[in-house]
């Protein structure tokens, strides 16, 4: 008889989990406590309107091509990670088509461009997409004497750190601090252990060239200021794989992995929110046996993988007794990625929104540096705020009822252990961000054209996704939270405990959360003794 496996949440990295599973043989149950899928990638239908309520901009199509061509017996997690077919980047993104030939059975992606455009306060911009002539020439109109001189340097050590950290070391597993002590001197070497902004810094003397290179991870929760330089490799992803959009949103991208996930065999429950993961004690090991849901149904399985958010897996779900290596203390003493206010909203077109604006916008405040150490250092709510704005109906005007365009802004808030009162606070500041837009002219008359607005505050991802603090991207990617010191996918505590997702390596993003599940699934492999052939980088299992 097939083992059984259950996977706590249907995030993107939960739904690849149980694909993964599915391709292993296994028989795999879903729990979602939300009624519908995709967690942070929930899509919200109101009045008409089609809102994504998380991510958009979708990297490294192969990823996702990868996961539609998994059939049940084949999980084919001895193929090269990066085989040499995408290496040099995508073939389809020259042509306007990025799925591959599994993907576009299932879902439309298609690439956009340019990635974003980037407004600085003073109302000028820069169109980031990844072409270098394009790059150069705004670097020339925009920097200061030595920054073209500069993007060269970038460019080169960007590549470098892309094609170490991500092609050649982006799928290994740190369960073990020799495997963490091995990549040091690589490290150093491309410097990439200095903060992004930092290594931005080195090559730009221009403020305006220094955010266009390091706001990315800000898209993953990560403070430029704080960050690894590693982060520099987002740059190359993008620029080498391009910047893609589902048509019918990402709500279109969850729903072709449900049905993929289905086709396997699997099985999702919606309304099934976990309040425990059993544990047995078996000898002086401590075995996780299944779940037990908050409505007191008790489901056994072989595995149990969580993709939800980290510190809720082990403060709630797991009982302190079991804990050694996730105790209390040490969970809460992570630092958090920050928060989101995201206002999602619907207005009719004037049909000049394409004048100023594109799909992805990132729209700068007047200060940088001094906003980041507020959101993450501080805890304040400043007064100022940047935003990113997207506008999905310029792409696939499908979303919104005809004459009218769907679009969310989303503004990095510190998480809730800042104290703020969002019931106080999110209703005018909601105002102030949508009046901004008006006012500043980026949306004019967007007050008077208004027809649907909803926006969620940090209560929102403490209280209805259950994360730690209000936090929107997991423990933050701080150098002491990446690798081998980011939470383990393969519980330390509890044998057969598995995590997958954002919390977990090798960080969010959505590229990262299927990363993660195919990391998680080789661990399994390994542990359950299904390995289909030699793995290169595999850690040795790890004795509980
Ligand atoms: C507004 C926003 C915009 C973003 N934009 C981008 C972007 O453009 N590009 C990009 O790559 N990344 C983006 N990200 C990051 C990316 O969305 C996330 O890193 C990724 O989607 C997280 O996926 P996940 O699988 O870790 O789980 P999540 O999406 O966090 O899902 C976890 C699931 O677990 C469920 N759950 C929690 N507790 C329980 C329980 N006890 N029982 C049952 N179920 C439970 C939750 O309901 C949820 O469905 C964005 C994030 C946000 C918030």
């Amino acid at each position: 008889m097939a083992q059984t496996a259950i996977v706590i949440g249907s995030g993107i990295g939960g739904l690849a989990m149980g694909i993964r599973l599915q391709s292993l043989g296994f028989e795999t149950t879903i729990l979602e406590k939300l009624d519908g899928p995709g967690g942070r990638a929930y899509t919200k239908r109101v009045d008409g309107f089609t809102f994504d309520m998380g991510p958009t901009v979708i990297t490294v199509p192969h990823f996702i091509e990868e996961l539609f061509a998994l059939e049940r017996g084949q999980p084919g997690l001895h193929l090269p990670d990066f085989p040499e077919s995408v290496r040099e980047g995508g073939k389809g993104v020259r042509e306007g088509l990025s799925g591959g030939a599994h993907t576009s059975r299932y879902v439309q992606i298609v690439p956009i461009r340019p990635f974003y455009r980037i407004y600085f306060d003073d109302g000028s911009y820069f169109d980031y997409d990844g072409d270098p002539e394009n790059t150069r020439r705004q670097v020339a109109a925009l920097g200061e004497p030595g920054d073209l001189e500069g993007y060269e340097r970038f460019h080169r050590d960007a590549q470098a750190i892309f094609q170490r950290g991500f092609l050649e070391l982006g799928y290994t597993y740190f369960g073990d601090p020799l495997t963490m002590l091995r990549i040091v001197p690589d490290l150093l070497r491309l410097d990439a252990v200095r903060s992004l902004f930092s290594f931005t810094s080195k090559y730009f003397r221009s403020p305006k060239l220094r955010q266009v290179f390091s706001f990315e991870t800000l898209l993953i929760g990560g403070n430029p200021l704080a960050v690894p330089a590693i982060y520099a490799m987002i740059h190359f992803v993008e620029k080498t794989w391009g910047v893609h959009f589902a048509l019918g949103g990402t709500g279109a991208l969850v729903r072709a992995l449900v049905q993929k996930f289905e086709e396997l065999g699997g099985q999702i429950r919606y309304n099934a929110e976990v309040a425990r993961i059993n544990v047995a004690r078996q000898g002086r090991r401590k075995v996780a046996t299944g779940v037990t849901l908050k409505s007191g149904e008790v489901l056994g399985s072989d595995l149990v993988v969580s993709n939800a958010d980290y510190a809720h897996t082990y403060l709630r779900l797991v009982e302190p007794q079991h804990r050694f290596w996730n105790a209390d203390w040490l969970v809460k003493r992570r630092p958090q990625s920050m928060s989101l206010v995201v206002i999602y909203f619907g207005f009719k077109a004037d049909g000049r929104e394409g004048e100023r604006l594109r799909h992805h916008n990132i729209i700068l405040g007047p200060r940088y540096e001094g906003l980041l150490q507020d959101i993450f250092g501080r805890k304040v709510l400043a007064k100022d705020f940047s935003q990113y704005l997207h506008i999905p109906t310029l792409t696939d005007p499908s979303l919104a009822p005809p004459g009218h365009h769907a679009a969310y802004t989303l503004v990095p808030v510190p998480h809730n252990g800042s104290g703020l009162d969002w019931e106080l606070l999110g209703e005018p500041f909601v105002d102030k961000v949508l009046r901004f837009l008006d006012e500043r002219g980026y949306l004019p008359g967007l007050m008077e054209r208004l027809v649907h607005k909803s926006f969620i505050t940090p209560d929102y991802f403490e209280h209805t996704l259950n994360s730690y603090l209000g936090n929107a991207f997991g423990p933050e990617p701080i150098l002491a939270q990446s690798a081998f010191f980011r939470p383990h996918n393969r519980s330390e505590d509890i044998q057969n405990l598995y995590l997958v997702g954002a919390g977990v390596q090798p960080g969010a993003g959505t590229p990262s959360v299927m990363m993660s599940a195919k990391m998680t699934a080789r661990l399994i492999a390994r542990d359950f003794g299904l390995l289909e052939e030699p793995q290169g980088n595999l850690p040795a299992p790890q004795p509980v």
